[in-house]
């Protein structure tokens, strides 16, 4: 065996990597390999691998020993590739340090240009142009010594704004070399002060940047944005050691980033943007507002024929949308970067596909491109349009900026991440920045939108408020933000203070004062109001083809969790096939319902309590029936009464007295019998099946209700499905004592009505006992409901009210890595899923087995339940379209998997 390869070269069209390696290259070092290999040029240089990062973490710092003799053998490619030779006083070769991860994590991790640059080298740079040698070796120190030596950049641009004062000149461009000289000995002497060595030694300066950057993996800005993201910290970061072109020799000179298509809306149009005679990080720090990328074409338009010719060939090399890095030096194109761009869920539907229809992909792999979680986006609410018409004649717009990421939000103004964080607790808040940094992670998450002064469409803001779904309004430079008064000015209006409410429409760029009403978004119009024709919508006839295609592939069935036939009928336009969970006690609570429960609860015998029954059971039938009149033919699966009875009861005295008045009990007696009814542990107490065990009448009610309504829909002609399902069932004995009730029940019901509905019977399975004796429930039930929610509840010990306490603080600390509640435990809470449902389908091999735990909405719980064999997952109407696209996605990776 050979020695391990920790380094990999690319350049002169031949590249030791490819694409398939991001594991040990990252993105960027796989994708800059890959360009080579494709005839795309790329400045040459060398990846050095995730593992070692890995080694380095795991060796206290240190490198393998191999390391070094590897670096400089590439090393000195580069140097032949360009001829230059790094640390030459004559002709210095420059290199650029970067971090690269599998997975982007724009800006979270350390970057510097320009190394190489000491006393002696900026002589040799110095003979074609003096003062860019001078103004590189400055920004070079500034770099170095903010990343690597840690001395604040404050220091540095502090000096930089009193030179220009002095020089009386506004950018740096004007500042001459005579003065820039005096401002690199400044420099040196601020590192100095704060107890550093500017190191001179070129080779000493490469492997003090490849350190920092190793070591910014673990800064905390990425270990936010890993947590955010579900990046694993073991993945580890690659770092690319690349010749540097330069974007600011001159006016025949640029830089900048684009995509091959517009990454908001999913436009098919090349889109990105520039800035002339700069250096990379200009762009993407968003500090200049670049030009947009159609500007280049008529300033350079030999340069932007070469972009064009890139870009295309790109796109159809990946066959997907690219995000890309360039530098134009001297006229000539160069690429440094390329990767599958992050998109918004509009535009993810849109390329996926419009690529189907040029042929670039197959169904299969349009289902595939689309987040799962993403196509909610799609169901966001926009502003209403007659109220925005109101608030652009009230001359109530603001300003207008850069449409960064699509959708209306409206909340209350903060001024900077930490506030956002706190504000948002209270209620909706949009983010309001000159610029956003790394640092205002974790406030940019917890705001309802995201407003920038300054930036364009691939800055920080831009970037990441797409990622996250977030609606944003970038680059709005007519507003101006003041953090030390606090205020949002535009001309003509009056300054909004934080707190103050702003609404920001990040289709349209367009900001407005106060808050605007939202409307539905166009597949709510088109599918659920019918107020907007298929044919007017692409955004719908997109989201509906993309689904269709999904249920192709899907073998798992989607149904709904809905008690009411609005809900049901949402469901049904979103494509569930059936209710997988009906909960009947939240038709309890309406107000001309909750009185006769009470009456029921407080009865004094069964007569008095079968007496309030009587009078609930024509509500629960109207309901069922209007349910099962919206899903003719598909199944309906009833719960029957499920929680503690104390919930329908008040408990304030307040509330106790009035309650009184109104059934005319005595006062002191009411609240005799609410403490009495009180449960230390109610979610462990007297309710699901153990109601009707000791309250029987109360399931016949219901059982009576459900058939008649089925009978009656029946008479006219709609084909009603009901399930009957026993909640908290925990022995075999509960639940045949309960079935043969319903099948009782059911049968004389449907014999005083003259009409014959097969009566099917299940339990949910939420007490491990189920799960464990699932071989006997099954001989009785025929179908079984995991009820992930107790069913988690009850396997970790953590109450589902309570949980929230702690939950968060054991995600942050990995005890879990995720709320348990959200995205099913597959280690444990899973392994009871698939158990139970083998052992069921071992004594009924007709047993149809589903999940109705908030888990069948959740992408990831998808996936593992499709590994379990489940029949279908049931999940709110919202989450539909979701769960449909996982469903497909879990079938694709099932079958890759499976072979
Ligand atoms: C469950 O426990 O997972 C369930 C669906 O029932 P509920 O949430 O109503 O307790
Ligand atoms: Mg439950």
């Amino acid at each position: 065996m050979g020695a391990p390869k920790y380094v990999y070269y690319f350049g002169d069209g031949r590249a030791e990597g490819n694409a398939k390696m991001k594991e040990i290259l990252g993105g960027k070092g796989a994708g800059l390999a890959e360009m080579t290999n494709i005839g795309v040029p790329v400045p040459p240089g060398f990846t050095i691998s995730t593992e070692v990062c890995t080694y380095f973490y795991a060796h206290d710092k240190s490198y393998p020993p191999e390391l070094k003799a590897a670096v400089a053998e590439n090393l000195a490619r580069v140097e032949e590739s360009v001829g230059r030779k790094f640390g030459d006083a004559d002709k210095p070769l420059l290199v650029s340090v970067r971090s690269g991860a599998r997975a982007s994590m724009p800006g979270m991790m350390d970057t510097i240009l320009n190394l190489g640059l000491n006393d002696e080298t900026v002589k040799g740079l110095a003979k074609h142009d003096e003062r860019f040698a001078l103004d590189s070796y400055r920004r070079f120190i500034q770099m170095y010594s903010d990343v690597v030596l840690e001395v604040d950049k404050e220091h540095f641009e502090h000096e930089l704004f009193a030179l220009r004062d002095r020089a009386g000149v506004k950018t740096d461009a004007e500042i001459p070399a005579e003065a820039l000289r005096e401002l690199i000995e400044t420099y040196k002497s601020i590192v100095t002060k704060n107890d550093k060595q500017f190191p001179q030694d070129v080779h000493e300066q490469l492997w003090g940047a490849v350190g920092a950057v190793f070591n910014s993996w673990q800064n905390q800005r990425a270990i936010t944005y890993r947590k955010l993201n579900a990046i694993p910290a073991e993945w580890g970061t690659a770092v690319n050691v690349q010749s540097m072109v330069f974007g600011n020799m001159g006016d025949d000179c640029a830089t900048g980033v684009a995509f091959t298509r517009n990454p908001s809306n999913g436009e098919h149009r090349f889109f990105g943007e520039y800035l002339p005679n700069a250096q990379g990080e200009d762009v993407v720090a968003g500090i200049r507002t670049p030009m947009p990328i159609t500007e280049l074409e008529k300033t350079m338009p030999a340069a932007y024929a070469q972009l064009e010719d890139v870009y295309k060939k790109l796109e159809a090399h990946y066959r997907d949308m690219q995000d890309i890095e360039f530098t134009i030096q001297a006229g000539k194109l160069y690429l440094l970067q390329t990767r599958t761009g992050k998109r918004t869920g509009f535009a993810a539907v849109k390329i996926a596909c419009d690529m189907v229809d040029e042929g670039l992909i197959d169904h299969t792999e349009a289902v595939s491109r689309v987040e799962a979680g993403q196509i909610v986006q799609m169901l966001a609410p926009v502003f209403d349009v007659a109220e925005k018409q109101k608030a652009l004649k009230g001359g109530r717009v603001l300003g207008r900026g850069l449409p960064a990421g699509p959708g209306a939000a409206a909340g209350r103004i903060a001024f900077n991440a930490e506030h956002a964080v706190s504000m948002a607790k209270d209620g909706p808040v949009v983010l309001v920045r000159i610029e956003t940094s790394p640092e205002d992670i974790a406030g940019m998450h917890s705001a309802a939108g995201i407003l920038t002064t300054r930036g364009g469409l691939t800055s920080h803001a831009a970037v990441v408020a797409r990622g996250m779904g977030r609606p944003c309004v970038v680059g709005a430079g007519s507003l101006r933000v003041d953090y030390a008064k606090g205020e949002l000015r535009s001309e003509g209006h009056e300054p909004l203070e934080e707190g103050d409410w702003v609404s920001i429409d990040g289709t349209t760029g367009e900001i407005i004062g106060g808050k605007l009403d939202t409307r539905p978004s166009e597949v709510i119009q088109v599918l659920v109001e019918g107020s907007m024709k298929p044919e007017d919508s692409e955004v719908y006839r997109n989201f509906d083809r993309l689904l269709k295609w999904a249920d192709a592939i899907r073998t798992l069935g989607i149904r709904t969790n809905a008690d009411t036939p609005n809900d049901a009928r949402v469901a049904r336009l979103f494509g569930a096939a059936g209710i997988g969970l009906c909960r009947t006690e939240h038709m309890f609570f309406a107000e001309d319902r909750i009185l006769r429960i009470r009456e029921m609860i407080l009865a004094r015998n069964e007569a008095g309590r079968r007496k309030a029954l009587d009078q609930l059971l024509p509500f629960q039938k109207g309901d069922f029936e209007g349910i099962f009149r919206e899903l003719p033919g598909m199944p309906v699966t009833i719960r029957l009464l499920d929680p503690p009875l104390h919930e329908f009861l008040p408990h304030t005295e307040a509330q106790i007295s009035s309650v009184a008045r109104e059934m005319n009990w005595g006062f002191v007696e009411l609240r005799n019998k609410v403490n009495q009814l009180h449960e230390s542990n109610p979610m462990l107490g007297h309710r699901g099946c153990r109601l009707a065990v000791t309250f029987p009448e109360v399931y016949e009610m219901q059982v009576r209700a459900i058939y008649q309504a089925a009978c009656d829909v029946q008479k006219d002609g709609i084909d009603a499905r009901p399930e009957v399902m026993i909640p908290l069932v925990g022995t075999v004995k509960e639940l045949t004592i309960l079935s043969e009730m319903v099948r009782r029940v059911a049968a004389e019901t449907m014999q005083e009505r003259g009409v014959e509905i097969p009566v099917i019977v299940g339990t949910m399975i939420e007490i491990p006992r189920a799960a464990l004796v699932a071989d006997k429930l099954a001989e009785v039930a025929e179908f079984f409901s995991f009820g992930t929610n107790d069913l988690t509840q009850m396997i970790f010990g953590y109450s589902r009210d309570d949980a929230g306490t702690f939950l968060p603080e054991y995600v942050e600390k990995k005890i879990l890595p995720k709320d348990p509640f959200e995205s099913i435990d597959q280690e444990g809470v899973g392994q009871l899923v698939k158990l139970g449902t083998e052992r069921g389908r071992s004594a009924n091999g007709r047993l149809k087995v589903g999940v109705c735990g908030e888990h069948g909405g959740d992408p990831d719980s998808i996936r593992f339940f499709r590994t379990c064999g489940l029949d279908y997952v049931s999940c709110s109407p919202y989450r539909v379209p979701v769960a449909r696209l996982a469903a497909a996605q879990a079938e694709l990776e099932f079958k890759h998997f499976e072979g």
